[in-house]
């Protein structure tokens, strides 16, 4: 019998396959034997580290330049002979094989941190292979994402943004996780390369292989659905692609004031698909995701080539490129500022750039001679900025390296209270909802147990976005929109009455988007979004808005 489970839909479709589970790290086996029979033992743990390698190695064959890089790293540390002589030697002095592997990890990890730079970078990796070797050693699957060999449905806690990185659309049909909200990096990157997603589905028990169902619009996932069920989605589906309209003219409202939808990419190959669509243009270009597997910083040489690439798919569109947004729930190993008590408060962000001026200028070069070469309309954006003097610092930088357009994200709460003398010197705005959801509601957004207080609809977000908006209008600035907020159809017509000029959201988001707009007023827009922030939770903006506005709103989500 099936059974049906419901959570949040973040990114738009339906499929059915058979599950593939994420397995979570495991720990050593507590109360574990000592080691008797060392032989034995040391065959066994022998076999594990060469699994282990050949394992890395195969997927590092079909696996792109940047994870490549890391997964054959972690192949040479399992197959490194001064590894398994320690585990050797602790197997000897009577350890049991799990404790031997830990500990013996644990010794290098120590070794590896005290030579600082480069050897403490790997110590992540090392401890990755410390929990595949365990898990094999217990007889249970390795952690994380194992390579997808037929379409499948990941079923996972949550996932990191380097694996989910590395997914592709064609094994990977659909996305369910436990945990994780709709601004989590699941999310954002599922969204990105149009698998369908689930998030905050709670505890479920699926078995590997099972069959599963999921609708990323509705939120729903299906445990062995019947044909019945797995009919009516595709049916639900046909239905919504029937509601989507097919026009690919500008965005606007039904009255025709213009509100440019924009893309979201984070690759050059996410730039190249994006441009072949019908969008005015990127709206953020995340360039932290270039890099995310990176050991050593990107020269200049290499942004400008990427760089130049992106701005040359888009031709004379406009491209919002941010500059670095590394820390916290981004963490970048060539921009590692160390261990912090609470990093999403800490050094990220501009932050980071501020102590890192090295890194921010070789990027500001880059795009500069980028601009240079393609003449394209490019526009650069600070993440993180709290106040004046910072955003008038970015600025200055952006303008004396030969950037025309600057302008900021304003994703902290401070920011946009302040939006009117944050932006006096700055082109532009764009509001960066995710981090501003997380800093209005105290609450980390990779703290998944805490999803509930991390949804985009929250009224207390929306009050702290007019206030931005009121301020652009003040300043006689554009703002848009580049958080998921943008891509949500509810919420862009909420965002537009609020005072937003653009929306910038997954290049899969964008019809069901300029489809609503067109069926609503700019007068329908400010009343949707009085109606939203009248309301005292998030359930009940999102109710409200889709009882009050056209019935297409509810065709297309
Ligand atoms: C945001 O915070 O809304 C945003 C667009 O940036 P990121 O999700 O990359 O932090
Ligand atoms: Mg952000």
């Amino acid at each position: 019998m099936s059974s049906r489970f419901t959570g949040i839909g973040v990114s738009q479709g339906v499929a059915a396959a058979p599950a593939v589970v994420v397995a979570p790290a495991i720990g050593v086996e507590v109360g574990e034997p000592k080691t008797t029979d060392f032989d034995a033992a040391s065959a066994q743990v022998h076999q594990a580290l060469s699994d282990v390698a050949a394992g890395l190695t195969a997927r590092a064959a079909q696996a792109p330049a940047d994870a490549k890089a890391v997964l054959e790293a972690g192949a040479m540390m399992a197959s490194d002979p001064g590894l398994a002589s320690g585990i050797d030697n602790l197997l000897q002095a009577g350890k049991g094989v799990t404790n031997a592997v830990h500990d013996a990890v644990e010794e290098y990890a120590a070794m590896f941190e005290s030579l600082g730079g480069y050897m403490a970078e790997r110590v992540t990796d090392l401890r990755d292979v410390r929990d595949r070797v365990i898990s094999r050693l217990r007889g249970v699957p390795e952690p994380g994402v194992p390579q997808l060999t037929q379409p499948s449905i990941l079923i996972a806690r949550d996932l990191a943004p380097a694996e989910t990185a590395m997914l592709s659309a064609d094994t990977c049909v659909g996305i369910v996780t436990s945990e994780g909200g709709p601004t989590s990096h699941t999310a954002i990157l599922a969204a990105q390369l149009g698998i369908p997603a689930v998030v905050q589905v709670g505890e479920l028990r699926v078995a590997n292989g099972a069959e599963v169902a999921i609708d990323g619009g509705a939120g729903l996932v299906i445990l062995d659905p019947t044909k019945e069920e797995v009919d009516a989605l595709k049916l639900r589906q046909q239905r919504r692609q029937s509601a989507l309209s097919d026009s690919d003219a500008p965005g606007a409202t039904k009255d025709g004031v213009p509100i440019a939808l924009l893309a979201n990419i984070g690759t050059v190959a996410d730039a190249e698909s994006a441009a072949a669509k019908a969008v005015e243009g990127v709206g953020l270009f995340r360039t932290e995701f270039l890099f995310l597997d990176r050991e050593s910083a990107p020269t200049l040489k290499e942004q400008t080539a990427t760089y130049t690439k992106v701005l040359e798919a888009f031709g004379p569109r406009r491209v919002i490129v941010r500059t670095l947004d590394a820390g916290a729930d981004k963490p970048l190993k060539f921009a590692d500022l160390g261990p912090e008590e609470n990093p999403a408060l800490g050094k990220r962000g501009l932050r980071l750039s501020m102590i890192r001026q090295d890194l921010l200028d070789t990027q500001l070069e880059a795009l500069a001679a980028a601009y240079k070469a393609t003449g394209a309309d490019l526009r650069v954006m600070a993440p993180m900025i709290a106040n004046k003097p910072e955003a008038d610092w970015f600025a200055e930088r952006a303008r004396a390296a030969g950037l025309p357009k600057v302008g900021v994200m304003i994703e902290i709460p401070a920011a946009a209270l302040r939006a009117e003398q944050v932006l006096a010197n700055l082109d532009f705005a764009s509001l960066g909802t995710n981090d501003l959801q997380q800093y209005t509601m105290a609450t980390d957004r990779m703290e998944g147990a805490l999803a509930r207080l991390l949804n985009y609809w929250e009224p207390a977000v929306l009050d702290v976005i007019a206030a931005a908006c009121s301020g652009a209008k003040a300043a006689g600035k554009p703002i848009g929109v580049c958080g998921e907020s943008g891509g949500d159809p509810g919420l862009a017509l909420v965002l537009v009455g609020l005072g937003v000029s653009s929306l910038s959201m997954a290049p899969a988001k964008v019809q069901a988007v300029r489809t609503v707009l067109a069926a609503h007023t700019m007068e329908d827009c400010v009343k949707l979004a009085a109606i939203a922030r009248k309301q005292e939770t998030w359930e009940e903006a999102r109710q409200a808005v889709l009882d009050a506005a056209d019935p297409v709103l509810k065709d297309v989500l």
